[in-house]
């Protein structure tokens, strides 16, 4: 299966923002994306082009930006916006929806993973039930009413134990419910254009691939 190589923190530095795909680190003074540390792109100079982006160019940034948030692969990208350009409504907000509703970030936003990359893995492995059936694709699309669950044998795992201690501590998004003693947790609503991080801007991926 084909797989992202590049280092992960190269790709916050070429988007120029933080897009937490390390988990603890992203939170420490070691974040690649720190001004006083490589406040410059990645293979360019320090002193950086000046010239104004082209369209082409900040389209571009828009869609890689999103699609290497949620560690995807071009091909799979582009099948989740045909399929969002299908259903009725905004497509921007309709590819937006897909992507948390993927069983990956759902596990990542109920906090039983530090990062997606994380949560990607452990769907994998087989450690997680939805409504009571082992569940071990990521791109699995969660629906409203979904109940996904640590597997009982995982549960004795030391990471789902020590998980289990700082779940409390994690932030839980307006869309899920958690259950903290059966490290299960609920999809209650479709998440809202509010609950996904403001900084993406889903135009400029509608915008990209209509070209
Ligand atoms: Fe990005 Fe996290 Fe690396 Fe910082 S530590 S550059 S947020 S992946």
């Amino acid at each position: 299966m084909a797989r992202q190589k590049t280092p992960v923190c190269k790709l916050c530095r070429r988007e120029g923002v933080k897009l937490f795909l390390k988990g603890e680190r992203c939170f420490t003074p070691k974040c690649a994306v720190d001004p006083n540390r490589k406040p410059y792109p990645p293979g360019g100079s320090r002193l950086g082009r000046r010239r104004r982006p082209s369209d082409y160019a900040v389209q571009l940034r828009g869609k890689q930006k999103v699609k290497r948030m949620y560690g995807l692969l071009e091909r799979q990208f582009r099948r989740h916006f045909r399929e969002a350009s299908r259903r009725p409504g905004a497509t921007g907000e309709n590819l937006l929806r897909i992507l948390e509703m993927r069983l990956d970030n759902a596990v990542y936003r109920l906090g039983f993973a530090e990062s997606r990359a994380q949560a990607r893995q452990l769907v994998q492995h087989g450690h997680f039930d939805v409504d009571d059936r082992k569940t071990d694709i990521p791109s699995f699309g969660c629906e409203v009413g979904n109940a996904i669950s640590v597997r009982s044998r995982s549960r004795q795992l030391d990471y789902f134990k020590q998980m289990a201690e700082d779940l409390d501590s994690r932030e839980l998004t307006g869309w899920l419910s958690r259950d903290v003693s059966t490290l299960s947790g609920r999809i209650v609503s479709m998440p809202l254009r509010s609950d996904i991080d403001p900084t993406l801007e889903e135009q400029l991926i509608v915008e990209f691939y209509s070209r």
